[in-house]
This record gives C-alpha cells, structure tokens and sequence, in this order.
C-alpha cells in the first residue's frame, strides 16, 4: 500500500474548505491594484477594527516572548455573558471550539445532524472525527428543525445549529428554537453557532445565553471575526455547561490564543461604541443593497447578518465578470446553492461599487 493510501479514509473523503478569494491573490491574477478591490466575500466588517483593540493589539506586540494569559479574557466574558469563568472556552477562532465540541463527541460509529446549506466547518468537524453527517434537507433555504429532530438517530451526538445561518442568513426564530431545544434527547449536544448574533436588531433577539441553564446539552458559540472586526487574529469562543466546557478544554491545545487577540478581544468586547457603529453601518448598508438588487429584479434570502444572498442566472459568469472588475463576492455552488451569490455588506462607497459592477455583470 502506498503512504496515501495509509491516510485515514474519512480524512481523504473531506471535501477542502473554499475561502473567499483574498485580495492579494486577485491582483496577482488580475494585475489589479490591491486598493481598487472591493472584497465583499468573507463577512469581514468594512469599518476594520476598534480603534481601541488595535491599540491593546500594539501594546500586546511587546509582549510574545511569553506564553499567552487567557485570564483576562475569559474574565471579560465572564461579565459580558454572567457565566463562571469556567463555562468559557476561548478558540483560535469559533471554528477551532466548533472543533473541540466535535472531538469530544465524536468519532466513528456516531453521527451528527446538520442542515443542507449550512456552515461548511460543521461538516468539516464532524468528518474529521470520523463521524457519519447526516444532512437534513433546508426548508426554505434554512434549518427545518421538526426535520432536524427526526433525524436523530441512536448513535446522534451533536445536532448543528447556525442562527442566522451563513451562506443563507436565514433566522430561526427563538420560539421554534426553544421548542427544538426541548424536544432534543438531553444526552445529544445542540451546538448553537451565534457568529453574527450581534447584527441582530435588539427587537429580533433574546438571550440564548439564559438558556444554558434550562439546557445542559446545549453549547453557544460566538466569535470576534464578525462584528468586532478580529477576523485575522482568530479569536472566538463558546459558552457551555463547566462539565461540558472542562472537556473541551482537555482537548484543546494549550495555548491555542495567542496573546495580540486575547489583548485586542478583551479591548473590543469593551467598545461598545464601535459595536454601535459596526451595527448601524450594516443595517444602512443592508438597505442599500438589497434595493439595488431589487432595482436588477434579483431575489434575495431575507438576511439577518452582516450579508446579502442572492440569486443569478449564470452565477459563476457573474462573479467573473465581478472578479474583472475588481469585485470579490462569494460563489456558494459548494454550498448547494449554484444560482446563487453571496456579497457582505461593506462601506456605503463599497456596496456601491458592488452595485455598479453587477448591473455590468449582469
Ligand atoms: C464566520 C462564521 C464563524 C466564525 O468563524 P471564526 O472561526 O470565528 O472566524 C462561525 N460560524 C459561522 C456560521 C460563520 O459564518
């Protein structure tokens, strides 16, 4: 047998994620400058980070002799949510504690239930246990939880729960969800992935957090890459039962945050006035775009994020077109979606630009 054919045979069935095209590698092809793109692909905040955090980041930068000291930051959270300290576990990036909830759970001979057009980490975490996915069919383009439910089967260990879901941004909303929550067998896990929670107008939101205590099986994770702009540090974390949350932290590398995003998370978690602004520059531009798709007759999936689906004939053509021009939005074909786009809303100049460069796509 050759070496490859050694490797585990659920880790060579993965499908590799696709992220959004980086700036950079556009103007090497294109031989665009780098300042002339628009990169409208990967739900990053247009407004960069706080002021605040970046300054704690440049403080922090004369300090990577030393190990990281996550105290402050899971103290910060501690205030910010109302749990113990020791139901925090802190990731390199959510996609790294959605890693750690899968590696406690899951293995081979078990199964987790995700929604078709779900986020591509959960397939990716739970395949790289060595775990069965069993994927449920969307309704209206979002989770079917009465589906979901279902779907459980014996050997189910975690159900997967994106609100609002990305590619789609559709929003469940917290009725079903509590319904669902109590309809779950308790000694499955519903891992709630809350990534774009803070793009929630107050009136739409209410606080899963509380839950927790009704809910032992059920793991909320939430990020800095979204709202708080600290997409490149990778910071995110989860909230869980201190059963639940000592276990992921068994798993977890020592160290897996370094000290410039422990420093900057503590610093934006603290600006609520950049959160502020962040927000109503996103519900602005949120307006902004979805009435220029109207002007083009394009439908959209109602968004609840900080992003825009919407449909296309001949979407890989579009988006070339866009690329041309410039423009990075995010093909979701490997997400089921093949008419589809997805563009995140970005500065008032930017989802401009998006605007213009699509009628000539179109
Ligand atoms: C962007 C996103 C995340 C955040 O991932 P990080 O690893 O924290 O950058 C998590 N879940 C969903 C659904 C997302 O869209």
């Amino acid at each position: 047998m050759s070496l490859i054919d050694q490797a585990l045979p659920y880790v060579r069935a993965i499908s590799p994620y696709l992220p959004g095209k980086p700036i950079t590698e556009l103007a090497r092809e294109m031989g665009i400058p780098v300042e002339k793109i628009v990169k409208l692909a990967s739900n990053e905040n247009p407004l960069g980070m706080s002021p605040k955090a970046k300054a704690a980041m440049e403080k922090a930068a004369g300090t990577l002799e030393r190990y990281p000291d996550d105290f402050d930051l899971k103290k910060a959270l501690s205030n910010h949510t109302g749990l113990d300290m020791n139901r925090i576990v802190l990731g390199n990036g959510s996609n790294d504690v959605l890693d750690l909830i899968a590696r406690v759970f899951l293995a081979a001979g078990r199964s987790a239930v995700f929604s078709q057009h779900a986020f591509a980490v959960y397939p990716l975490a739970t395949l790289s246990a060595g775990a069965e996915l069993i994927v449920v069919p969307a309704k209206d383009f979002g989770h079917d939880l009465d589906a979901m439910q279902a779907a459980i089967r014996p050997d189910t260990r975690i159900v997967w729960v994106a609100n609002p879901n990305n590619p789609t941004g559709n929003f469940l909303p917290y009725p079903q969800l509590k319904a669902f929550l109590q309809a779950v067998p308790a000694d499955v896990v519903v891992v709630l992935d809350e990534a774009y929670n803070e793009y929630l107008p107050p009136a739409d939101r209410v606080d899963t957090v509380a839950w927790l205590a009704e809910f032992p099986n059920l793991v909320i994770t939430r990020t800095f890459s979204k709202i708080y702009g600290l997409a490149g540090l990778r910071i995110g974390y989860a909230l869980a039962s201190a059963e639940i949350a000592d276990l992921m932290n068994r798993v977890r590398q020592p160290f897996n945050c370094n000290n410039l995003a422990l420093a900057a998370a503590v610093a934006a978690l603290a600006d609520h006035e950049f959160v502020a602004k962040s927000y109503a520059l996103n519900r602005a531009g949120m307006e902004q775009i979805i009435a220029g798709l109207k002007r083009h007759g394009l439908a959209h999936i109602p968004a609840h994020g900080n992003f825009v689906t919407f449909k296309v004939n001949d979407a890989a053509g579009v988006n070339q077109r866009l690329l041309k021009q410039g423009v990075i939005v995010r093909p979701i074909g490997g997400y089921g979606l093949p008419d589809w786009l997805r563009v995140t809303i970005g500065t008032e100049a930017e989802n401009l630009r998006f605007l213009e460069a699509l009628e000539k796509a179109l």
